[in-house]
């Protein structure tokens, strides 16, 4: 029987010490730490993730803003938006809630957020600093991926990861994370051949896919670390992930519970990729200044 990684608790103690740099920031350079999140439309399940952040943000002590833009926003207004924020000396880190209501094209405004405020680490040049093996904003998801599997004990080097998805915002970063980490990696899409026969050989499975209980436990490798980022809800609103828990907590080593797995580490890390940043550009302006 697997051990249940606690993605709550882990969350909590991430939280406490993001609070703990929050106010040490705010003692040393005289202003809170500012987050601000710019949401389009009336999406309800963003209005939510919005609503968990700013709270988040709140409690760590830092300022946190929302800007809300009507669904009907042109790209013009929302670029607008973006740009008043880059150039506000107290904000340190932005984040566009995705996905944006339809016609609006994500790309352009992922573009403009200035790196060095790009919280969610979605910038190209962000992506091409973690494809590079450099620092930089990295997406916060694939960050609290590694955190539990770090906090699990999970001796990653030489590991066989098998990561199912390639989404920029997941999928592909947490498979450049593992590969840093001197995982054997193999990254599985909706072409994959025989998913069961490539999940039977992971020594750490992470699940980003968004289909409800594909990966049959039976697959699952004995003693396999599982992450199962997937969040789908079942008609009857139940929450489950792409792994199918029940049967792969019988065979896995340690594995993610879904709701209380990944998606709390999601905000901790968020709040803590908040903190870098804005250490990191008050270090930088310091220097300049000196
Ligand atoms: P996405 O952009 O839709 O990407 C899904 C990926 O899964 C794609 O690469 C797709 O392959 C692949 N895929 C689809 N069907 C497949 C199949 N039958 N077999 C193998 N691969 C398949 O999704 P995402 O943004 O990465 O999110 C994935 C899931 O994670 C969703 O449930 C989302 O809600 C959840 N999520 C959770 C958190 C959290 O905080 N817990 C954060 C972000 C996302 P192709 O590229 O070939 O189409």
């Amino acid at each position: 029987m697997a051990t249940i990684l606690d993605g709550k608790a882990i969350a909590a103690r991430v939280r406490a010490e993001v609070a703990g740099r929050a106010t040490a920031f705010r003692e040393r350079y005289g202003r809170p730490v500012g987050l601000v999140a710019v949401r389009v439309g009336d999406d309800p399940a963003s209005e939510i993730y919005v609503r968990g952040k700013k709270k988040a943000a709140l409690e760590a002590g830092m300022h946190a803003e929302e800007h809300h833009l009507e669904a009907s926003a042109s790209e013009a207004e929302l670029l607008a938006r973006v740009r008043t924020l880059n150039e506000r000396d107290d904000v340190d880190a932005i984040l566009v809630q995705l996905p944006l209501p339809r016609p609006l094209d994500p790309e352009p405004v992922i573009n403009l957020v200035r790196p060095d405020k790009d919280v969610d680490g979605l910038h190209p040049v962000n992506a091409g600093f973690l494809a590079t093996g450099r620092k930089g904003s990295r997406p916060c998801t694939p960050v609290g991926c590694l955190k539990l599997l770090d906090e699990a004990g999970v001796k990653l080097e030489g590991a066989h990861a098998v990561v199912v998805g390639r989404s920029n915002l997941v999928g592909k970063p947490v498979a450049l994370m593992l590969l840093e980490r001197n995982c054997t990696v193999t990254l599985a899409h909706s072409r994959t051949r025989d998913l069961a026969g490539l999940v039977a050989q992971a020594d750490v499975l992470i699940a980003a896919v968004g289909r409800p209980r594909l990966i049959s436990g039976e697959w699952v490798k004995p003693g396999a670390a599982v992450i199962d980022v997937g969040m789908n809800r079942l008609e009857g609103k139940k929450l489950v992930g792409d792994v199918h828990f029940e049967s792969a907590q019988e065979r896995a080593g340690v594995i993610t519970p879904v709701p209380g797995g990944v998606g709390p580490m999601t905000i901790a890390m968020l709040l803590s990729n908040a903190v870098d940043l804005a250490e990191r550009r008050a270090t930088g302006a310091t220097r300049q200044a000196g």
